[in-house]
């Protein structure tokens, strides 16, 4: 047993079955003291969400947080990293963004607690979505703006970034802490968790009750970066897949 860098998304992977949460939640402790095991939480959720999901739900204070789907990383403290962020602010123009958008009636903008410096966020439901998002990807591209979209859990869109998702966020941090991909492991319910399969070098575990975009992607793409078959597809929901795929890879 050795260290590795544990990476989760939280809202229907790690969260989901309070039991299984229980017992994950001691095997990483336990391994995190013995072994320096790095937690880190990469979640659509800004640090207001985060927060009230901490107040409802007995989970580990990771180590690193990454939010808002990979835009903003915070260690200690509720500053977020600046490198990080300097790395995003390339060909980054939000009030554009912001004013291309406004000429679709399908985007419903969400919270303004989950708006943030590199992402504005909006619902949309899935019928007008198959021809939103390609007219809206269109007008972005028109105005020369690099960004992404991410569509999730047939709801929430997400325009950040090019360079940002929750897959290049976790890159930085694998830089950063010197882990390579056979001791790294990613795991992941829905769309906003697909760039940490296609971008990491890892294992990575997708829950049991993982939204169909997400395993109809990896049906069409089953290998990692390496070209390798390094993804695991849990039969048991949430926690209790995550416990599934860490005994699958000798994690633990
Ligand atoms: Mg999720």
């Amino acid at each position: 047993m050795s260290q590795f860098l544990f990476v989760t998304d939280l809202d229907n992977t790690l969260v989901g079955d309070d039991r299984a949460l229980a017992e994950l939640n001691q095997l990483l402790q336990q391994h995190r003291e013995a072994h320096g095991t790095v937690i880190v939480y990469a979640t659509g959720r800004s640090l207001p969400l985060f927060r009230m999901l901490q107040t409802e739900r007995d989970m580990l204070e990771p180590n690193i947080r990454v939010l808002s789907v990979g835009t903003e990383i915070y260690r200690q403290g509720d500053s977020p990293d600046a490198a990080w962020a300097d790395l995003l602010s390339h060909r980054w123009d939000r009030d554009r963004v912001v004013a291309t958008t406004a000429h679709f009636a399908d985007l419903v903008p969400q919270d303004a607690s989950e708006q943030a410096p590199f992402k504005v966020s909006f619902h949309l439901k899935p019928e007008p979505a198959a021809y939103v998002l390609p007219e809206l990807k269109a007008a972005l591209k028109e105005q020369g703006l690099e960004v992404q979209l991410i569509y999730s859990s047939n709801i929430d869109l997400d325009i950040v970034p090019v360079r940002s998702n929750k897959g290049a966020a976790i890159n930085f941090l694998q830089k950063e802490l010197g882990i390579t991909g056979d001791r790294t492991v990613v795991c992941g319910d829905s769309g906003n968790d697909l760039s940490m399969f296609q971008l990491v070098k890892a294992k990575g575990i997708i829950v049991g009750n993982a939204q169909l975009e997400l395993i109809d992607w990896h049906q069409a793409n089953p290998h990692d970066p390496d070209g390798l078959p390094t993804r695991y597809v849990a039969r048991s929901h949430c926690a209790g897949g995550i416990l599934e795929g860490l005994r699958h890879f000798g994690f633990i």
